[in-house]
C-alpha cells in the first residue's frame, strides 16, 4: 500500500510521525473519507470543501490549493492497485513542544493520506438490513467539524458492537423526555421515513453534513420523492416506517431493528429500494460525465 505523508509517496510501513505530532498528542486536526469509483474520486469537490470547512472550524491554514489536492489525490488513486478506494485524508497542527496553545509562530501541518479498497455492501445487509442500538448523544457542540479526536464517536459506536448492532443512533437528550431528538449515527447520518415522507434531520452544529446525505436528499428533490428537513424526535425513531443510514462507504443501508424491535415491517422498505436503486444510477451518471 502506497500511502502520502508530507510530500512523499512512500510505503506504508515506511510512514512515521513523530510522538509530539499534535494529532498524537491532543487529537488536535482533522480528516476526510472519499469514495473512489472506477479509479474516480466520487462528489471529490464537495469533499474538499467540507475538509475546508472543518480546517476553518479549527483555525488551521490550508497547506494546499484544491488543484494541489486534487493532483496529490490523482496520484494516490493511481499509486494504489483497487478500482474501487476509499481515500483518508488526515490533516493535524503539527509538531511542537506540548502546550494546548496553537504554536507561534505556526508549525508546518502533518498531511497523511491513505487509500483502501472499497467494497460495496453486502448483498445479504441490503436484503435484511442492519440493527442500530440507540444512545445519549454526549459529544461536543461541534459535530460539524470532521475532528480526528473521534473518543466519543468511538465509545458510542462500541455500544453498538457489545449489543450486536451495526450502528449506534445517537439522542440529543431535551430538557423533558419529549423533547429528545435524533443527531446522527455514531459514523453515519441517519433518515426516518414516515408516511411515504423522507425525514431528514437539519444541518447544524450537532451532526456531521454528510456528503451522501446531500447525495440522498440531491435525489429525493429530483425524483419528486417527498421529503421533509426537520428535527425529528426520538419518539418517530420508534414510530418510524424505515429507517436508513448513509455514509460514504456505506452508501444508503436500511435498519431495521432499533433496540431490539422491528422498525416497521422489519424488512428493508419500498423507500430504501427505490433510493438505493437511484443512488445506484446516479453513481453511475456522475462517474460517466467525469
Ligand atoms: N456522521 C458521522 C459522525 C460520520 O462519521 C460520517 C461518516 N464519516 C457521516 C455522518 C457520513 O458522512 P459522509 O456521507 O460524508 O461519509
Amino acid at each position: 500500500m502506497t500511502v502520502y505523508l508530507n510530500g512523499k509517496f512512500l510505503p506504508l510501513e515506511e510512514a512515521f510521525v513523530p510522538v509530539l505530532d499534535r494529532g498524537f498528542i491532543f487529537g488536535d486536526g482533522v480528516y476526510e473519507v472519499i469514495p473512489v469509483y472506477s479509479r474516480r474520486a466520487f462528489r471529490l469537490h464537495e469533499h474538499l470543501q467540507r475538509l475546508q470547512a472543518s480546517l476553518d472550524g479549527i483555525r488551521l491554514d490550508n497547506p494546499h490549493t484544491m488543484a494541489e489536492w486534487e493532483e496529490l489525490i490523482q496520484t494516490l488513486i493511481k499509486n494504489n492497485s483497487a478500482e474501487d478506494q476509499y481515500l483518508y485524508l488526515h490533516l493535524t497542527r503539527g509538531v511542537a513542544k506540548r502546550d494546548h496553545a496553537f504554536p507561534q509562530p505556526p508549525v508546518k501541518p502533518t498531511v497523511f493520506m491513505m487509500s483502501s479498497p472499497l467494497s460495496q455492501p453486502a448483498a445479504k445487509l441490503l436484503a435484511s438490513g442492519v440493527s442500530a442500538t440507540t444512545a445519549t448523544d454526549n459529544r461536543w457542540l461541534r459535530c460539524d467539524i470532521k475532528a480526528i479526536s473521534l473518543l466519543p464517536n468511538v465509545l458510542l459506536r462500541q455500544l453498538a458492537v457489545d449489543a450486536g448492532c451495526a450502528e449506534t443512533i445517537l439522542i440529543r437528550e431535551g430538557s423533558g423526555s419529549g423533547d429528545s431528538f435524533m443527531t446522527e449515527g455514531a459514523a453515519s447520518n441517519i433518515f426516518v421515513v414516515k408516511n411515504g415522507t423522507l425525514l431528514a434531520p437539519p444541518k447544524n452544529n450537532l451532526m456531521l453534513p454528510g456528503i451522501t446525505y446531500d447525495v440522498v436528499l440531491e435525489i429525493a428533490k429530483a425524483n419528486h420523492i417527498p421529503y421533509q428537513v426537520r428535527k425529528i424526535l426520538k419518539s418517530e425513531i420508534f414510530d418510524a416506517d424505515e429507517i436508513l443510514l448513509t455514509s460514504s462507504t456505506k452508501e444508503v443501508l436500511p435498519v431495521t431493528r432499533v433496540d431490539g424491535k422491528a422498525v416497521g415491517s422489519g424488512k428493508p422498505g419500498a423507500m430504501f429500494t427505490r433510493l438505493h436503486m437511484l443512488y445506484q444510477e446516479f453513481k453511475r451518471e456522475v462517474m460517466r460525465k467525469s
